[in-house]
């Protein structure tokens, strides 16, 4: 039995059954995909299973609301896939009238989808003989084949590409290809491999050289950026202001509060974080939990440094809770930050946060 055969086999019988593995749908298979791009099948699972629900056909989706989309997707990080999900979705409804691209190349023509996961829906949906290669399958080919070219270059990504379109059966690509992802995803695990059990154990080259604990080999390390993020959290008459994030960075159209981001990290009195002649600042003390009044402003307290860390980035972010006795501009560093809605405790469940302000909530809550 060759590779192929082996994978598909083993694929057969072990194979977990998963809802998008029961439909030709490219629909669904494009949800499927784009939720597990960067995330656990556990983690993905119940967000397929809802999007489906509410958003049953390409038209439901297209037609919802940004806000409701994002919603729906909170939690699940890397927020352009939802946005470039949505954008698609418009444009398979209303310029294809619904109808999803067959071919790789019209199917990576749209927002959000890469080589792999064009591969990945010509082949699931259409059967169409296009290779993936996630990072379950260059571990399995780098492994099998003892290649030591870095994953992540330029030529590692064409050699392996170029062994998995070797590798492919033309006659089920579909098969093939979900098999030998789901091959790297549960046998050929990162950490510890359970070789003994393996069905290519006889022909793994990495098992034969002990090279199984040093492949794949990925040449770049991720840079982390630190950043520091003040926020404010503004009441007033009972309601408390949110704003939309709409510049190109992290959370984009997701909703926080307004915020100053320092080069560092800033320790109550807020004397440190605005400047003068804004306000009017009588300082009545530095601890975070007395008052400092600012004439209609009063902080009530600071948060805690609540540490939230992202693939690339790691957030320290504290909370000053503000109430203004009356409607006035907040102005900080010359810049007005009121820019945003008052809404009320009970519409928050309304609009999509990002966990970091989902965490500062759930302190709150636990504290009252
Ligand atoms: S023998 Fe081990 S390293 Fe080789 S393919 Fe199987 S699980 Fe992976």
């Amino acid at each position: 039995m060759n590779f192929s055969q082996t994978i598909i086999r083993w694929y057969n019988k072990n194979k977990r059954d998963l809802p998008w593995r029961h439909t030709n749908d490219p629909y669904k298979i494009w949800l499927s995909e784009i939720i597990l791009q960067q995330t656990r099948v556990q983690q993905g699972l119940p967000y397929y299973e809802t999007f489906v629900k509410k958003f049953p056909t390409v038209h439901h989706l297209a037609k919802a609301k940004e806000d409701v989309v994002m919603k729906t997707w909170q939690g699940l990080g890397y927020y352009s896939r939802a946005r470039n999900l949505h954008h698609s979705a418009k444009f398979i409804s209303k310029e294809l009238k619904g109808i999803f691209p067959k071919e790789f190349d019209e199917i990576k023509k749209l927002k959000g989808i890469g080589e792999y996961t064009a591969g990945a829906i010509a082949s699931f949906a259409f059967n169409k003989p296009h290779p993936v290669v996630d990072g379950n399958v260059f571990r399995v080919i780098a492994r099998y084949f003892a290649i030591t070219t870095q994953i992540d270059s330029t030529e590692g990504k064409k050699e392996f590409t170029r062994k998995a379109e070797l590798l492919l059966d033309k006659k089920i690509p579909g098969i093939f290809n979900q098999a030998i992802m789901e091959f790297g995803a549960m046998q050929c695990v990162p950490q510890n491999p359970d070789c003994e059990k393996c069905p290519l154990k006889k022909s793994c080259k990495a098992l034969a050289k002990s090279m199984v604990s040093s492949l794949p080999i990925k040449s770049k390390k991720n840079k982390i950026q630190t950043r520091y993020f003040n926020y404010f959290v503004i009441r007033r008459n009972g309601k408390i202001l949110i704003k939309k994030r709409i510049e190109n960075d992290i959370w984009k159209n997701l909703y926080d509060f307004p915020m100053i981001e320092t080069k560092k990290e800033i320790l109550p009195p807020l004397s440190r974080l605005l400047s003068e002649p804004l306000h009017r600042m009588e300082l009545v003390g530095s601890d975070a939990s007395l008052i400092e009044r600012l004439g209609g402003v009063s902080i009530i307290s600071v948060s805690k440094s609540f540490k939230h860390i992202l693939s690339h980035q790691v957030i320290f972010a504290r909370f000053w809770e503000v109430a203004e006795s009356e409607h006035k501009k907040f102005i900080v560093n010359g810049t007005e930050i009121n820019d945003g809605v008052y809404i009320s405790e009970s519409q928050l469940n309304k609009f999509p946060f990002p966990r970091l302000i989902e965490k500062y909530f759930d302190a709150k809550a636990s504290k009252n």
